[in-house]
C-alpha cells in the first residue's frame, strides 16, 4: 500500500516563520492544475499498478486555495490512474480565512474525509504578529464549521514558544482545546529557519528568538494537558483521540511508500526490503509547468537509498512514534542486533529514563525521552 501527497504552492500571504514553497500570486493556478494533472499521468503510467493508494494529503502552501472544481478534477485524474479500492483517508489542509460550511460541504462530496486545519493561535496579537491571514474570530468557528459541515476526523495545527509567550498564556490556548475537542491535535515549536521574515526580524533585533527552556516547559506542559484530556501522545509532535491517529504521517513514519506531486514534493519508493530511491521536485512554480509541458517529470534530485540509509531512516522515523523501533523487525529486515549494537547509548539512555524497551520488544522513548527527542536519536543512529 503506497501513499500520495500533493503540494498546493498558493498562499494569501507570508507567514513569518514559513520556509515551505509557495507563491502569493494566483496567476499560475490553471497551468498549475495542468501540470499537476500531467504529473499524475506520468507518475501513473510508472507507478499506478504496482501498489494500491492507502492516503492522499493535500498539503501546501495552502489547498483551501482551490476552488471545489480544482479539487475534483484532481481526485478524479487520481482515480483514473492509480488503483484507489483501498483509500482510507483523504486529507485536506486548509486555513480558516478561507472556507465556510458551504465549501466544506462540497469538499466532503468530492471524497476529502479528514481536515488539517492551520489555526495555530487563538489569540488575535499571536495571529497579527506571525502575520497569518486569519482572525482568532475565524480560529474559533472554524471547528463549529467543520462538524456542521459532518467532518468528524480532523485535526488542529498549533504553534507554541513565541518568543513573548508565557505559561499563562499558552495554558488558556490548551483550555480552548479542552473546549472544542478536535480528533487530533499537531503542535509545533516555533523553529526558526533561515532565510524566514522572522530569521531576518532576529537578526535585526526587531524579534528576540525563541527561548529554549521556555519551550521545554510549554511542551512540558501540552504532554500532561493533552494526556489528562485523553489524547494519546502517538508521536513527539501529534496527540489522538482513540481512533484518529493520522493513517497518512503514520505511513511516512512506517516507512511505505508514497509519492509526491507539485513543486517541492518529495517522493520515496523503495524497490525491496533493503534498497529504494528518493527524490524530489523542482521548488519553482514557473519550472515545474515547464517541465510538465514538455511531458517531463519535473524531478531536480534523484538519490538511490542504500541499505545502511535506510535503517538509520527508520530509526529516525520511527523514534519519533510511541510504537517505536520494532527490534525483531530490525533483526529480520537488516540481519542486525541492534541492542548488541548499540548497547552502550541504550544502557545510558535507559538509567537517563529517557527510552523504555516494551513486552513486545519495542524500544520507544518515554516522555523525558521526548522532551530531548533529536539529542536520542542522534545517539542511536548507526
Ligand atoms: S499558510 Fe502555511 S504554507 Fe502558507 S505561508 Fe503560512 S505557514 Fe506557510
Amino acid at each position: 500500500m503506497a501513499s500520495l501527497y500533493l503540494h498546493i504552492p498558493f498562499c494569501k500571504q507570508r507567514c513569518i516563520y514559513c520556509d515551505f514553497y509557495f507563491v502569493t500570486t494566483h496567476r499560475s493556478t490553471r497551468p498549475f492544475i495542468d501540470a499537476l494533472l500531467t504529473e499524475i499521468s506520468l507518475q501513473g503510467q510508472a507507478y499506478g499498478q504496482e501498489e494500491a493508494i492507502e492516503t492522499i494529503y493535500f498539503g501546501g502552501g495552502t489547498p483551501s486555495q482551490l476552488s471545489i472544481e480544482e479539487i475534483d478534477l484532481i481526485l478524479k485524474a487520481i482515480h483514473s490512474h492509480f488503483n484507489m479500492s483501498d483509500v482510507d483517508e483523504i486529507s485536506f489542509e486548509l486555513n480558516p480565512d478561507d472556507v465556510d460550511v458551504t465549501y466544506l460541504k462540497a469538499l466532503r462530496q468530492t471524497g476529502v474525509n479528514r481536515l488539517s486545519i492551520g489555526i495555530q493561535s487563538f489569540s488575535e496579537a499571536d495571529l497579527r504578529w506571525m502575520n497569518r491571514a486569519h482572525t482568532s474570530e475565524q480560529a474559533m468557528h472554524i471547528v463549529d464549521h467543520s462538524r456542521q459541515a459532518g467532518f468528524s476526523n480532523f485535526s488542529i495545527d498549533l504553534i507554541f514558544g513565541l518568543p513573548t509567550q508565557t505559561l499563562q498564556e499558552w495554558n488558556e490556548t490548551l483550555q480552548r482545546v479542552q473546549n472544542i475537542k478536535p480528533p487530533h491535535i499537531s503542535t509545533y515549536s516555533l523553529t526558526v529557519e533561515t532565510g524566514t521574515p522572522l530569521y531576518k526580524r532576529i537578526q535585526n533585533n526587531v524579534d528576540t528568538a525563541p527561548r529554549e527552556e521556555n519551550q521545554a516547559a510549554l511542551y512540558q506542559a501540552t504532554m500532561q494537558a493533552l494526556t489528562h484530556m485523553g489524547y494519546e501522545h502517538y508521536e513527539v509532535s501529534s496527540f489522538a483521540l482513540d481512533g484518529f491517529r493520522s493513517q497518512h504521517n503514520q505511513a511516512y513514519w512506517t516507512h511505505k511508500n508514497y509519492l509526491g506531486f507539485g513543486p517541492s514534493a518529495h517522493s520515496f519508493w523503495r524497490q525491496d526490503d533493503l534498497h529504494g530511491n528518493r527524490w524530489k521536485n523542482v521548488s519553482n512554480l514557473k519550472k515545474y509547468i515547464h517541465h510538465l509541458q514538455e511531458e517531463a517529470l519535473p524531478h531536480s534530485d534523484t538519490e538511490p537509498i542504500s541499505k545502511n540509509e535506510l535503517l538509520d531512516e527508520y530509526i529516525m522515523l520511527r523514534l519519533r512514534t510511541l510504537d517505536g523501533l520494532d527490534l525483531d523487525h530490525i533483526q529480520r529486515q537488516f540481519k542486525l542486533d541492534f541492542i548488541g549494537q548499540k548497547k552502550e547509548q541504550i544502557d545510558q539512555l535507559l538509567i537517563a529514563n529517557h527510552i523504555a524497551i516494551s513486552e513486545s520488544n519495542r524500544l520507544h522513548l518515554t516522555e523525558n525521552g521526548f522532551m530531548v527527542c533529536d539529542a536520542v536519536i542522534g545517539e542511536l543512529l548507526i
